[in-house]
């Protein structure tokens, strides 16, 4: 077969992802990105266990793990800082193969971005159309036209590739609260456990990064468009200031200017991810709430799906076909999983609260860790322990 082509429109990690994936078998790939370089906020970014299979199978797992930290524990507290539930990532890592790793999201970009030829990269490239071009697909740019014989539209929540070819989906919904992360500077002594801190409408996380820093996030259920009268960080402050240790110190540590907040949205479910020789991926097929912290996790599983389903078959529409059986229902329920827990989580009448945090203190880890396995049990198609429970979150 004549090496064939892919044109992906967005550089975030589902796009890098699907380019390296198809990279390796082979394909010429083009990644068309509208910002001026190929980088990602300042926050952290947590890979589960299924993330990690998927970036072991594009070759990048160490690479990627080198980067990153792993705590002993990670748990979640209630509002006066008691434990209600606690998991070991050696527990985690016994059950699905890899802990829980966390590392800034630019380092993970890079990591991908290396793996390609430098060439494949073009920022500047904001797409405004795709069209059919016959035997090929045409892509109109900022720069001029890319043509290909698939196109992957990896363009994230707002996608212009979604919008112009799918028309008649809904656009993105308003989860009903916003969110902030931060990475503080180095500390002497961070914290040695990670957590999530629920309070009444508002939740506080934080996680170790490499390098004795720690990668915080926090929410508020308020309505969207908001932005704090004086700054983020001091609104931060004002929310979270007095709540338990170590956060007091966390917000202390953290750079007043480095604080980044985005309204959380989800993506409703739209009926197919594919229309004849174009594929969505990542979030612009499935935008999800941050709960699981699991939005880019599929988008790297969608990588490495779209290429073995493209692998070695002329015929792209029926190959696409089966990447969206294979990821769409998946995907979907992950992304009503993630909305329910943050309903529970954005939970904010007392009672309500107190039934919560009572029920999660009683949850045997046990139970908690098993009916993950749909979530975090996921491994590469093709691979031998694939397994069926890949199918129903
Ligand atoms: P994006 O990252 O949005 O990338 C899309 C790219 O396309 C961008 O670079 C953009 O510039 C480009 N683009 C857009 N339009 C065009 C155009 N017309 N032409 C060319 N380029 C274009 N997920 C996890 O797995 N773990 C976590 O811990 C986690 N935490 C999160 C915390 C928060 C607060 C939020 C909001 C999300 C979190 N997520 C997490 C989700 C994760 O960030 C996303 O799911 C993931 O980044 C999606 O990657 P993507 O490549 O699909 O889209």
């Amino acid at each position: 077969m004549p090496q064939r082509a892919a044109t992906i429109v967005g550089g975030g990690i589902g796009g890098l992802a699907a380019a390296v994936a198809l990279h390796r078998r082979g394909w010429r790939v083009e990644v068309l990105e509208r910002a001026p370089e190929f980088t990602e906020i300042g926050a952290g970014i947590s890979l589960w266990p299924n993330a990690l299979h998927a970036l072991d199978a594009l070759g990048l797992g160490d690479t990627v793990r080198a980067l990153g930290a792993v705590e002993a524990v990670g748990g979640v507290r209630d509002r006066q800082g008691r434990w209600l539930s606690r998991t070991e990532n050696a527990e985690l890592a016994r059950r699905f193969g890899h802990p829980l790793v966390v590392l800034h999201r630019a380092d993970l970009l890079r990591a991908l971005a290396d793996a390609l030829p430098a060439d494949s990269l073009r920022p500047g490239s904001e797409v405004s159309a795709v069209r059919d071009g016959g035997p090929c697909l045409v892509v109109d740019h900022a720069r001029g036209e890319s043509r290909s014989d698939v196109v992957v539209g990896a363009d994230g929540l707002r996608s212009a590739v979604r919008r112009a070819l799918w028309p008649e989906a809904a656009g993105p919904r308003y989860a009903g609260y916003t969110g902030w992360r931060m990475i503080t500077g180095p500390l002497a002594e961070p914290p040695s456990q990670g957590a999530v801190t629920w309070g009444r409408g508002t939740r506080f996380g934080y996680t170790a990064l490499l390098g004795g820093r720690t990668y915080c996030f926090a929410t508020a259920s308020r309505p969207a468009g908001e932005s704090a009268d004086s700054s983020e960080y001091a609104e931060l402050l004002r929310r979270f200031g007095s709540w338990p240790d170590p956060i007091p110190d966390l917000l202390a540590a953290t750079p007043v200017d480095s604080v980044l907040r985005h309204d959380l949205y989800e993506l409703p479910p739209m009926s197919s991810f594919v229309r004849g020789r174009v594929a969505l991926l990542g979030d612009a097929a499935h935008a999800m709430t941050p709960n699981l912290g699991q939005g880019a996790c599929q988008a790297l599983e969608d990588a490495l799906t779209l290429a073995h389903c493209l692998d070695g078959r002329p015929d792209v529409t029926a190959a696409l076909r089966s990447y969206d059986l294979l990821r769409r229902r998946r995907t979907q329920a992950i992304t009503r999983r993630s909305a329910r827990l943050g309903a529970i989580g954005q939970l904010s009448w007392p009672p309500a609260v107190l039934l919560r945090d009572t029920a999660a203190r009683l949850a045997p880890t046990r139970a908690t860790l098993r009916s993950m396995t749909p979530v975090l049990g996921w491994t590469p198609p093709g691979d031998p322990v694939t397994t069926t429970k890949n199918e129903s979150p």
